[in-house]
């Protein structure tokens, strides 16, 4: 069954000043569960402002903000944090994997803070690593892999506690773009596997990828959004 998974309602974030800017003014947006959707936007027309309420990382000043079921009002800063920790993955332009350790152990420290013991860690790791196609690279350090396989592994990492939702901003944005075509064919194949998964871009032909498409300017969601399929 499909059920939200983030919920946009009314939303306001102003940034104080004088004029105050009103970097979101008044979106509506609901993804549901096994949604691929890109969020596509010239620079100053408000994702990373929207990229912040999404991953439960700042709250919206009017409206209301649901991830995976939770109104963000509700939740203090620890609150947040887990919420981030056990529903949302990340993924960044910018791969920020530990140089000192593994890929294995990079994507075992999503695991970290869950209670689960090392070896069941290590094992979902290797899973999630095979799953983006890095069977074979496990014992890896980043210094010995490609950009596209570093991207990899912080897709494995943000993948391997199953979260409701996968946010990715400009995950291609370090990449070459034969490279970048291939991250995106791979996050088909999680779509296809029933992740749900937002990209934010400010490139219409990555945004061309998902099936949805939701643009934003000057801080509207454009009412129309659209969706092929
Ligand atoms: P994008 O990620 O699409 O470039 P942003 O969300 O960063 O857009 O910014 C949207 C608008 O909000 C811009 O006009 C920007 O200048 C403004 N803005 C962003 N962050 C702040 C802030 N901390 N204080 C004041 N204005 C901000």
């Amino acid at each position: 069954m499909s059920r939200p998974v983030l919920e946009l309602v009314d939303v306001v974030r102003a940034y104080p000043g004088s004029p105050p800017v009103h970097a979101l003014d008044q979106v509506n947006l609901t993804v549901t569960s096994g949604e691929w959707v890109a969020i596509i936007g010239p620079s100053g027309s408000g994702k990373s402002t929207l990229l912040n309420l999404m991953g439960a990382l700042d709250k919206p000043t009017a409206g209301t903000v649901r991830v995976d079921g939770h109104d963000l009002r509700d939740l203090d800063d620890a609150e947040l944090s887990a919420l981030r920790g056990s529903s949302l993955g990340f993924v960044f332009q910018s791969f920020h994997l530990l140089h000192h350790l593994t890929a294995l152990e990079n994507v075992a420290t999503a695991l970290m803070y869950r209670g689960i013991p090392t070896a069941e860690r290590r094992d979902r790791a290797a899973e999630a690593l095979r799953r983006v196609g890095l069977g074979h690279r496990v014992g890896h350090r980043p210094s010995q892999l490609s950009g596209g396989e570093s991207q990899r592994v912080a897709i494995a990492r943000a993948l391997v506690g199953e979260p409701a939702l996968l946010l990715a901003d400009e995950p291609t944005g370090n990449l070459d773009t034969r490279t970048g075509e291939e991250i995106l064919t791979l996050f088909d194949e999680l779509h296809d596997d029933g992740a749900t998964l937002i990209l934010i871009t400010h490139d219409d032909e990555i945004a061309r990828t998902a099936p949805r498409r939701v643009h934003i300017r000057d801080g509207r969601v454009t009412p129309h959004a659209e969706v092929l399929q």
